[in-house]
């Protein structure tokens, strides 16, 4: 039996505890559960760990070993004991409403921006060319709020629409805030308003003009840091 330190670190996925491991015809499914720890309930804070049900939800995430692998997720739904409201868990390695793992998101745009070509990534990844395509189209994350070191770059979609697309991140946790559909200045200005742009503290992106007014214009108390290696890229 293995303890969950190693599921976790096999998964690469904090919190998350495997409860089996099978193949359905060539596809690796890994049913997984998140530990159950108390949540404040969205509606009237009350903190409860009384759990209302489960639900079975299918994740697509990167090919292990050269299967498909999809997480089963048993998620879970609290309830709240002084207001009655039901809930889901948190989950941080799940973009809202997406049924595929960030990681997997980003694998496909970092391939993206590498190859090209949506048809050799969704061969690279086991998926469907539509699939691919809808990741890159869809892809929204809904920040709650701009990390203290934030990165920004471009890469070159392939949709069609606009040639460059943006990705924000947070190098320091290697996650990605955002993706963004342009690098237009009037729109990344809209977008970063938002938000409460004084807690971020080191904004770093490369050497285009557009990023470093932004860092100027909205990020008056964020050190502005040339990233000429793309290491606002690399959070994963
Ligand atoms: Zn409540």
């Amino acid at each position: 039996m293995l303890s969950s330190y190693y599921y976790q670190k096999f998964l690469r996925l904090l919190g998350v505890l495997i409860k089996d491991i099978y193949d359905d015809n060539g596809t690796t499914i890994i049913e997984i559960q998140m530990e159950r720890k108390p949540h404040s309930c969205p509606c009237c804070n009350h903190v409860t760990n009384a759990v209302h049900d489960y639900r079975l939800q299918p994740i697509k995430d990167l090919p292990a070993f050269g299967n498909n692998t999809i997480l089963l997720l048993r998620k879970r739904r609290y309830v709240c004991k002084d207001c009655g409201k039901r809930f889901y868990e948190t989950l941080d390695f799940l973009p809202r409403y997406y049924r595929h793992t960030k990681r997997l998101a980003f694998y496909i745009l970092q391939q993206l921006s590498s190859t090209h070509s949506f048809k050799s990534v969704s061969a690279s990844v086991n998926l469907s060319i539509t699939t691919v395509i809808r990741i890159f189209d869809n892809l929204s994350y809904a920040p709650q709020s701009l990390p203290k070191v934030l990165g920004i770059d471009e890469f070159k979609g392939n949709t069609g629409h606009e040639k460059y697309q943006c990705i924000i991140t947070d190098p320091e946790n290697r996650t990605i805030i955002d993706i963004l559909p342009n690098r237009y200045k009037t729109d990344l200005t809209s977008y970063f308003l938002k938000f409460d742009t004084s807690k971020t503290t080191l904004f770093i992106s490369d050497i285009w003009g557009t990023y470093r007014d932004l860092a100027k214009e909205l990020f008056g108390s964020a050190t502005y840091v040339i990233d000429k290696y793309h290491y606002a890229r690399q959070v994963l």
